[in-house]
């Protein structure tokens, strides 16, 4: 291939796509591919399902946006295609930008379909006839089982945002609209990190898909991994340097007795860092409630034993820090194997005293030479005048889940509109039960205390309190 060849493959005018496409395309200004576009692209217009990795600002929309206009047929009145959401405001961008495309091709109507808006006119429009419907699970999942949306000639579903959603706990919602949909179908999935539940997911969903990785994937390199000798009464000060230093979102660190998981997330917290200790004495109710807000970014340190650790499900740790030595060369591979997951780079450290060459040892023999364990130093003291960083989120927690039919998209829907704060500013939802919590960032948390609390949700007014 020459290289003229391979630049005419970059522009769209390279596709095998509807002329009216190319005009739209043409009166939008764009004429070169984005990575995730020209790779992605040719799997959609040949009709195979596509797992994308891709985020907002990566063109993500006009790669799918172009493979439902291309096999719509406009003088048909029925939804062929379906696009499902975290929130309103990315659905409704994504309508605007399938609609720019779709200027040039007469009649075809894009309909959004989110929660928290009034329910009878959204009925109303789907009466009129819609070809590509574009929303958010719960608002899709009400008007199916109210019957007023149908997908009986659905040739296409695309999901933008899989991690977001699922992070929102819309995952029953999804499966229980897909079930509605007919197969054969496309399906497109789009997601910027790729956790245990979103595999799961698309071997459920989709046929034999396409991977389109634009970002380096995880490989055993991308956890850098560093080692600190300290004398055994100075841990706890080495402990504040590596936090300060990293200031990382989501911090994990291993210690080898419940005790010291209490120990040290006070003194830490005491020093302003958010930490929470998680142990097998924990109330069941304490744990669930500090796997929550370690989970949706509330607090931004958990201190762990490894039998206390087991069953974190959590996909986006940037660093794990052993605050001792570990005697088992198998539990150090685990326990850094949580971090510099789904292209991130993780970090991992590890704490030893002048008492630990046995241990230190055995694990050189697995991690072999190339790696220095001989101690490097740590970071400078004059970290110390440093304040520790505020995590990013809030959680509130509502006192009704799933027995008082509360779903994500309520509560979605509760925050958001008049007086309340933006589908953005929303993090992680978990329903349970009897109870449901919800993160929302930081600055705004009163803001969505006072929504939660004066709004109703199905209805009726809910307890709701930050923790
Ligand atoms: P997205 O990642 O889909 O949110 O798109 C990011 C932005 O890039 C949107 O404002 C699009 O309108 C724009 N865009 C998408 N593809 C192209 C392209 N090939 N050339 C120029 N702009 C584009």
């Amino acid at each position: 291939m020459t290289d003229t060849d391979s630049f005419s493959s970059q522009l769209f005018s390279s596709l095998k796509i509807r002329a009216e496409l190319l005009t739209s395309l043409d009166s939008l200004k764009y004429e070169i591919m984005t990575p995730i576009q020209a790779q992605s692209l040719p799997s959609i217009l040949a009709g195979d399902d596509v797992i994308g990795q891709a985020k907002t600002g990566s063109g993500k929309t006009a790669a799918f946006g172009l493979g439902l206009l291309n096999q719509l047929d406009a003088t048909r009145f029925h939804v062929q295609s379906l696009v499902l959401c975290p929130t309103r405001e990315l659905a409704d961008q994504v309508a605007t930008e399938i609609r720019n495309l779709a200027r040039a091709i007469p009649n075809v109507k894009v309909l959004t379909l989110c929660g928290g808006v009034p329910f009878g006119p959204q009925a109303g429009s789907l009466e009129h006839g819609a070809h590509i419907v574009v929303g958010t699970p719960g608002r899709i999942e009400d008007h199916l089982n109210r019957g007023t949306l149908h997908f009986k000639g659905l040739t296409a579903l695309v999901l933008d945002e899989a991690d977001r959603m699922l992070d929102m706990g819309f995952q029953d919602s999804v499966d229980a609209i897909v079930d509605e949909l007919p197969s054969p179908r496309q399906t497109l999935l789009f997601s910027a990190t790729f956790p245990a539940q979103i595999k799961s997911m698309s071997k459920r969903i989709m046929r034999q898909p396409v991977m389109i990785e634009v970002a380096a994937t995880h490989t055993a390199d991308s956890i850098e991994q560093h080692f600190y000798q300290t004398a055994h009464d100075q841990r706890m000060d080495a402990l504040r340097l590596l936090l300060l230093q990293h200031s990382a979102e989501s911090t994990l660190v291993f210690c080898n007795l419940k005790r010291e998981t209490e120990e040290i997330a006070s003194a830490l917290n005491a020093d302003g860092f958010s930490a929470i200790a998680l142990n097998g004495d924990l109330e069941q109710r304490d744990r669930d409630q500090a796997l929550v807000r370690f989970g949706n970014k509330s607090a931004s340190i958990l201190i762990a034993t490894d039998v206390a650790s087991r069953g974190l499900d959590i996909d986006a740790l940037d660093v794990v820090i052993n605050y001792q030595t570990v005697h088992d060369p198998e539990t150090y591979v685990h326990r850094i194997g949580r971090t510099g997951r789904a292209g991130a780079k993780g970090v991992a450290c590890t704490l030893f005293t002048d008492k630990d060459s046995y241990h230190m040892a055995l694990l050189k023999d697995v991690l072999g030479a190339d790696i220095d364990m001989s101690g490097e130093p740590l970071p400078s003291t004059s970290l110390l005048n440093k304040q520790a960083a505020k995590p990013a989120m809030t959680t509130l927690q509502i006192d009704g889940g799933k027995k008082q039919k509360v779903r994500p998209g309520d509560i979605v829907g509760a925050l958001t509109g008049a007086n309340g704060i933006k589908g953005n500013q929303i993090g992680k939802i978990q329903v349970s039960a009897t109870w449901a919590y919800v993160a929302v960032k930081r600055e705004v948390a009163n803001q969505a205390l006072k929504k939660l609390a004066k709004g109703k949700l199905k209805g009726r007014s809910f307890r709701v309190r930050l923790i």
